[in-house]
């Protein structure tokens, strides 16, 4: 195949891909491309725009460790300025000539021969990687649940990810379906426009308060001119978090001991008892993502605004048809209802050795990896943000950072003992995932008696780290060659020891 050769393609140019861009860059390792299906960079933050859309992580510690932003305008940042923080580390690293924009992957193919991935992009270009990083993220592809008549609707509808900026909504009737973390976002800007909006809500979230603040600008020139005062305020956000993991991971009595506070959230923020019960969860705090909003319980708490309990029996022409079977006439739905999330690649994207799709691969036991990153039986592939790295406390960024440095740490090593390829030993995987899911039982995800996306069909929690954060940093700092197979191309060669001669482990 005439195809050009990379040393490791990327696929995505968030936090994820961009992080892993940089590093690269940093080490000299410069035979690398970053595929990038829009036409920018930025992933989450660029293709989710939604009125209202901020991070729920602070930003002093949602952000790279590596490139302080010492003027973020707001502890939690709204989405434009996350977006320009990534495209500002595009020029700061001097990427841009590495991404290939609107390049979608369409299929990865392990190649047993040259040890190396054959990648078809779906305009047509053929690639090879030595390696293969996915910064496709999990929380990518918009999950639409198959509501009886939806295609029958004649008003205007879309996924709070593919937000229509050219719908104006002033003075229409909308309704909303869903009440996740981006549904908190969106609905208060919503209600200070529309006529009316009917919020359908399946089951309630845990809503606490937000400490979102004005950073003060002499704080932002101190931070500029000070970088270690950042550092500073950065370790202490982290450590702030960090100390909430144990309560979620070991002791969900902890935040049951919490939801008075939660509970008095509500009740000061909305004055009709009905109201109030049909807002208060029934099961533990913690146990889906815990949100955090100022605007949501007031938004709610307004005439022109209904919430509607039970969920959605189905569309109709005119409108929703609530869990009462009662049809009320919108004009725009909004589908906050999240992401194919445990699904972390999509079916015929991925086929590693024997011409296994990583999907069938995962039919039996769910979306799994080793450290949430290498998967057996698909040598040179990592995935970021992969299978149980996400996280119910703290800085999606920080997990990001920890899978790179093992990633970098896989490339020294597969180049220092000669080998082509790193093919992850099934019963590593296996004994990590059954040691991890032993974890997971006694954690609020697994004990708070919820349905949450962190489950994938049987119930198994596929999404979340169940330990802390520095944990899975002490676990991803080194590769140890003993937990994987080497290839060579041509041959393709194993040995099994997982030592070749004059490797070191
Ligand atoms: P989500 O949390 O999965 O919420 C989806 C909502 O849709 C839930 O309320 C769900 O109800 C409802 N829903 C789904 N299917 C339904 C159906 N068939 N009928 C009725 N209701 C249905 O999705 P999201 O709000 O987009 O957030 C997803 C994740 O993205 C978050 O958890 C977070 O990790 C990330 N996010 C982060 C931020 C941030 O600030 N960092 C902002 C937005 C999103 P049930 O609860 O009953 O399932």
């Amino acid at each position: 195949m005439n195809s050009e050769i990379f040393d490791v393609v990327i696929v995505g140019s968030g936090f994820a891909g961009l992080g892993m861009a940089i590093k690269l860059q940093q080490e000299g390792r410069r035979r690398f491309v970053v595929l990038e299906k829009e036409g920018d960079v930025g992933g989450t933050w660029l293709v989710n725009h939604y009125p209202g859309c901020a991070c729920d992580v602070q930003s002093h510690l949602y952000s790279f460790s590596f490139r302080h932003n010492p003027h973020w305008t707001r502890t939690f940042s709204p989405q434009p300025e996350i977006l320009s923080y990534l495209q500002d580390c595009v020029v700061a690293y001097d990427l841009a000539d590495r991404i290939r924009f609107r390049t979608e992957l369409s299929e990865a193919r392990f190649d047993e021969a040259s040890a190396c991935w054959q990648l078809r992009t779906a305009d047509g270009q053929q690639l090879r990687a030595r390696a293969l990083v996915s910064g496709m993220g999990g929380l990518s592809r918009p999950a639409v649940p198959d509501f009886a008549g939806l295609d029958e609707f004649q008003g205007v509808r879309f996924h709070s990810q593919q937000w229509d900026h050219a719908v104006d909504l002033k003075g229409k009737r909308v309704a909303v379906i869903g009440t996740g973390a981006s549904a908190i976002q969106l609905v208060p800007q919503l209600t200070r426009q529309v006529a009316s909006l009917d919020l359908y809500q399946r089951t309630p979230p845990w809503v606490l308060s937000k400490p979102d603040y004005r950073v003060a600008p002499i704080w932002r020139r101190l931070f500029a001119r000070v970088p270690l005062i950042q550092s500073v305020f950065r370790s202490a956000i982290y450590w702030f978090l960090e100390a909430r993991a144990g309560a979620f991971t070991r002791f969900p009595a902890v935040l049951r001991l919490m939801q008075p506070l939660a509970r008095r959230h509500i009740a000061k923020q909305i004055r009709d008892p009905a109201l109030v019960e049909k807002l208060t969860p029934s099961y533990t705090l913690g146990c889906k993502r815990v949100l955090m909003a100022n605007d949501y319980y007031p938004a709610l708490d307004q005439d022109h605004v209904a919430v509607h309990s039970g969920g959605v029996q189905g569309i109709g022409a005119r409108g929703v048809i609530g869990a009462d079977g009662v049809e009320r006439p919108v004009d725009v739905i909004v589908l906050a209802t999240g992401f194919a999330a445990t699904e972390p690649l999509p079916p015929g994207a991925v086929i590693g050795r024997n011409g296994v799709d990583i999907v069938d691969a995962w039919k039996d036991t769910g979306p799994e990896a080793f450290l949430g990153t290498t998967v057996a039986g698909f040598p040179n592939l990592y995935i970021l943000a992969g299978p149980n790295t996400g996280l119910g406390h703290s800085s999606m960024v920080f997990m990001i950072e920890s899978q790179i440095a093992y990633v970098m740490d896989a490339l020294r090593q597969r180049d220092r003992c000669g080998a082509d390829g790193l093919d992850l030993k099934p019963e590593v995987q296996r004994g990590y995932n059954a040691r991890l899911q032993k974890t997971m039982r006694r954690t609020v995800w697994a004990t708070g008696g919820c349905h949450s996306w962190y489950m994938d069909g049987s119930g198994k929690n596929v999404a979340l780290w169940p330990n802390y954060t520095w944990q899975f940093r002490l676990a991803t700092r080194r590769l140890r060659l003993k937990h994987y197979h080497l290839l060579w191309r041509q041959s393709a060669t194993t040995a099994t020891s997982g030592q070749p001669q004059g490797a070191k482990a």
